[in-house]
């Protein structure tokens, strides 16, 4: 794994402030692997108190809005996360997609904003089993990586400092306990490298690609010691420290 591993939990519309003393229980964790990167992003309404409650990960937002401010009733601007503490934002997940309708456009222009804001950010791809069984999985990601990631005269400064990632999810693996084939995201998370190197050039190669899609203590070490894959984007596993702390631990070496 030729990057520092990075491991991402995703609360998604789950959490309450009840729920921070799991977030401090993953942060003290987190301290004692610091050749893994950790973070995680809490609903929008725990962002500010998560940032309050951690030193040693980053804290995420799950979406932003391509403006700066404005009539958006109900959406929240990448200079909000900022404010708020966010370090990283989320962009792109299957669910935007899936219940936002969110294009391939979309996501761009999110991605770009939350760049112009100094976030990092993580910009989520891939298939549905449809696309899967009709053998385009590789086409349809390949498109979404081409036409979803910051465009390279805007995202030269983040890609070379790491700051932008991707996360394959297949999306048939999210939340159903169903994992892809370890052969099959080694291919894909090639695949992937071969556009993000057409897309930046050389330093394309400085962009971490995350394995997403029912990780957990179980399979984590598998699916991270995989060639391409630099870390794993998790939902359910990160929602308690007992079930997310394996994962960050199967990343690195740690020091305790
Ligand atoms: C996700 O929310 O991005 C995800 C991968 O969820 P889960 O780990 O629950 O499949």
């Amino acid at each position: 794994m030729p990057h520092r591993p990075y491991i991402v939990g995703n609360w998604k519309m789950n959490g309450s402030r009840a729920m921070l003393a799991e977030a401090r229980a993953i942060d003290r964790a987190a301290a004692r692997y610091p050749d893994v990167q950790v973070a995680l992003a809490p609903p929008f309404t725990l962002i500010g108190a998560l940032r309050e409650a951690v030193t040693a990960m980053g804290v995420g937002g799950q979406d932003c809005h391509a403006q700066t401010k404005g009539a958006h009733t109900g959406d929240v601007s990448a200079a909000m996360l900022v404010d708020t503490g966010a370090d990283v934002v989320i962009v792109g997940h299957s669910e935007r997609r899936k219940d936002h309708a969110e294009s391939d456009a979309v996501v761009k222009a999110k991605a770009e904003a939350a760049l112009a804001a100094g976030l990092g950010i993580i910009v989520c791809v891939g298939e549905t089993l449809e696309e899967r069984d009709a053998g385009k999985a590789e086409a349809v990601v390949a498109g979404q990586v081409d036409h979803s990631l910051p465009a390279a005269d805007v995202a030269s400064d983040a890609v070379a400092a790491g700051k932008v990632a991707v996360a394959y999810e297949p999306v048939w693996a999210i939340g159903t306990g169903r994992v892809a084939a370890v052969c099959d995201v080694v291919a894909m998370h090639a695949a992937i490298r071969g556009r993000l190197l057409a897309l930046y050039g050389e330093s394309g190669a400085k962009v971490r690609i995350l394995y997403g899609g029912s990780v957990n203590a179980g399979n984590a070490a598998e699916l991270l010691a995989a060639e391409g894959v630099s870390g794993a984007l998790v939902g359910g596993a990160s929602l308690t420290a007992e079930a997310f702390l394996p994962i960050v631990a199967a990343a690195g070496t740690g020091e305790a």
